[in-house]
């Protein structure tokens, strides 16, 4: 727990960081939303989302391994 036990002093202007958050760091957060996003294979049959892993549609128990 140790590492836990540090601080940092705001030195920074407040309008300016408030600016630089709301500005650029706006992108990163919907590239990292995106990126964070779980692959998902669409069920041909149905349209319906299926795990990656999944060997049969969970909605319509498609065969999904013969698309693969
Ligand atoms: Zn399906």
């Amino acid at each position: 727990m140790s590492e836990l036990e540090t601080t940092k002093e705001f030195t920074g202007e407040m309008g300016f960081t408030f600016f630089v958050a709301a500005f650029c760091c706006l992108p990163y957060g919907i590239y990292n939303y995106y990126s964070n996003r779980e692959e998902r294979v669409i069920c041909p049959e149905c349209r319906e989302t299926a795990d990656m892993q999944a060997s049969t549609c969970p909605n319509c128990q498609e065969d999904l391994d013969q698309y693969k």
